[in-house]
C-alpha cells in the first residue's frame, strides 16, 4: 500500500496531546509523514475532547468544514480519535458521514490497522471500548523541553460533573519499569523535563501487585541521570498527602509547583460534586505545602455553577480564592455531561449566572496572580529555555520551576538550557527578565 502524509489536529488536555505524539508514533513508523497543510494531507485525525460542550461543538465545526475538501479528494480519509470518539462512537459517523473512522482512547495500537482495511474498503470503522494501550506504543515527540510520560490511564473517581471516567475508563498504573524506560529514552532523545501524567497521581500504583506509590515513582525518576526536571498532573486533593510535599521538596529535579485542583470553595458544593474532601481539609494542605515549600506556587482548577450552587457558595469560593491567593487558576463554567450524574441534578444555574459568576473569579484571581508575580521583582530565578517567544522572535521564553513563563533577551541556542534570570517586571500572567 502506498503510505501518504498525515495531519492530527489535537483538542484537550496534556494526556490528549500526548495521545497524538503516539498515533503519530504508529503513523511515522508505518511510513506516513507528517504534513501542516489539511490540504496536502490524505490523512487527518482529529484527536478530540469532550470535557466540557464548548470542546465538543468546536470539534464538530471544524469536522464540518472538511466536507467540501472530502467532495473534492474522496480519497482523503478524516478520523477522530480520543474522548470525543469514545463517547459518540457509531453516533459520530451518522452525524458527520465523512467520517471514516472513529478511534476510542483504549485502541489507539488499532490505527494501522482500520489506514489497512479502509485502503480495502471504504466503510466508516468504530474501533472503541477496552483495548490494549498498557502495551507500549511507538512515540514521536513534539519537539520542545518537555515530554510527557503516562504513568496511569483512566480514573475512579467519578467526580459527579465529570466525563474522564466514562471515555478513559477505570484507573490503570502503568509498571514502574516501563514509565522509568520511557522517561530515559526521553532524555536521550534531548529531553531536559518530563511532565509525569494522570487523573489522579497520588493513587499511581493501588492497581499493581508491586508495591509501589507515587512517592517512590518520583524518587525512581529523581534518579535518571541527564534528566533536569520533573513535573507531574494532576493530584487529587483528597489522596495528596504530606509525604508528597516532603517528596517535592527532598527530590532535586521535582518542581515546586503544586497544582491542586478544588474545584469549589463551598462544602455543601464538594460534597455534590463527589470531591470527597472539605475545604478545611484543602486549606490545611495548602498551609502544609507552604511552610515545608514556602517557595512552592500552588495553582487550581475551578467550576463556577455547578447545580445548586447559590450566591453564598459561590461567594465562598470567592473568599476561598481570597485565603489561598493561588499563582493562577483554570477557572470554567459548569458544563453539563450526558451520562454524568451532575447533568440531572435540580438548581442548574443559567448561562448568563454562570458567565456573571465566571468573569467575578476571573477578577480577583487576575489580581492576586498579578501580585504574586510582583512578588518576585528582583529575585533571581531558575528558568528552563524553551526557544523564541511566539510573539517576538527577539525575545526567548522559558518557565521558572514554579511554572512561571518568563520572557528575557538572550540567543537562541540557550533553548533547552537551564540559565538564571533577575525578574524585572511582572505582569498578569508572565514575567520580564534579564539574563544574568
Ligand atoms: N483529573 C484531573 C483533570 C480533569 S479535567 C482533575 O481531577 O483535576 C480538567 C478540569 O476540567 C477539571 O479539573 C475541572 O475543573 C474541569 N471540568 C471537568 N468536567 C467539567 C465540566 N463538566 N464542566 C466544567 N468543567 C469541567
Ligand atoms: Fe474527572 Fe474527578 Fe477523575 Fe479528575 S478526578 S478526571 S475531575 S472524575
Amino acid at each position: 500500500m502506498e503510505q501518504g502524509k498525515y495531519l492530527i489536529k489535537v483538542f484537550g488536555c496534556q494526556m490528549s496531546f500526548h495521545d497524538a505524539e503516539m498515533l503519530s508514533g504508529l503513523l511515522d513508523e508505518a511510513g506516513y509523514q507528517e504534513v501542516s497543510d489539511p490540504s496536502d494531507a490524505d490523512v487527518i485525525i482529529f484527536q478530540t475532547c469532550c470535557v466540557r460542550e464548548g470542546a465538543e461543538r468546536r470539534i464538530y465545526g471544524q469536522i464540518d468544514e472538511l466536507r467540501a475538501l472530502k467532495r473534492s479528494r474522496p480519497n482523503l480519509i478524516i478520523g477522530m480519535s480520543g474522548c470525543l470518539a469514545e463517547k459518540d462512537k457509531e453516533a459520530a459517523l451518522e452525524r458527520c458521514p465523512h467520517l471514516d473512522f472513529v478511534l476510542g482512547t483504549q485502541r489507539l495500537g488499532d490505527l494501522p490497522e482500520i489506514l489497512m482495511a479502509l485502503a480495502e474498503e471504504r466503510q466508516g470503522i468504530v474501533s472503541v471500548g477496552e483495548g490494549t494501550n498498557l502495551s507500549p506504543l511507538p512515540i514521536s515527540r513534539s519537539k520542545g523541553v518537555r515530554a510527557y510520560v503516562n504513568i496511569a490511564y483512566g480514573c475512579n473517581n467519578f467526580c459527579s460533573y465529570c466525563i474522564v471516567p466514562y471515555v478513559r475508563g477505570r484507573e490503570r498504573s502503568r509498571m514502574p519499569g516501563d514509565v522509568l524506560a520511557e522517561v530515559r529514552a526521553a532524555v536521550a532523545e534531548g529531553f531536559p523535563e518530563v511532565m509525569l501524567l494522570g487523573q489522579n497521581v497520588n493513587t499511581y500504583g493501588r492497581d499493581l501487585d508491586e508495591r509501589v506509590d507515587f512517592v517512590a515513582l518520583l524518587q525512581a525518576v529523581d534518579k535518571v541521570e541527564g534528566l533536569q526536571r520533573i513535573r507531574y498532573m494532576t493530584s487529587h486533593p483528597r489522596d495528596f498527602t504530606e509525604k508528597m510535599i516532603w517528596a517535592v521538596k527532598e527530590t532535586d529535579k521535582v518542581c515546586e509547583h503544586f497544582h491542586l485542583p478544588i474545584q469549589a470553595g463551598s462544602d455543601r458544593v464538594l460534597e455534590w460534586m463527589n470531591r470527597g474532601y472539605t475545604t478545611q481539609h484543602y486549606l490545611s494542605l495548602v498551609d502544609k505545602v507552604r511552610s515545608i515549600v514556602p517557595n512552592a506556587s500552588i495553582t487550581t482548577d475551578i467550576i463556577v455553577g455547578f447545580p445548586g450552587e447559590e450566591e453564598p457558595d459561590f461567594q465562598s469560593t470567592l473568599d476561598l480564592v481570597q485565603t489561598v491567593q493561588f499563582d493562577a487558576a483554570y477557572t470554567f463554567v459548569y458544563s453539563p455531561r450526558e451520562g454524568t450524574a451532575a447533568a440531572i441534578m435540580p438548581g442548574q444555574v443559567t448561562t448568563e449566572e454562570k458567565k456573571e459568576r465566571l468573569s467575578r473569579l476571573n477578577a480577583l484571581q487576575a489580581g492576586i496572580s498579578r501580585r504574586r508575580n510582583e512578588a518576585l521583582l528582583g529575585e533571581t530565578v531558575e528558568v528552563l529555555v524553551e526557544g523564541e517567544s511566539k510573539n517576538n522572535a527577539q525575545v526567548l521564553t522559558g518557565r521558572t520551576r514554579t511554572n512561571k513563563l518568563v520572557h528575557f533577551v538572550g540567543p537562541k541556542g540557550l533553548t533547552g538550557r537551564l540559565v538564571k534570570v533577575n525578574v524585572v517586571r511582572a505582569h498578569t500572567w508572565t514575567l520580564d527578565g534579564v539574563l544574568i
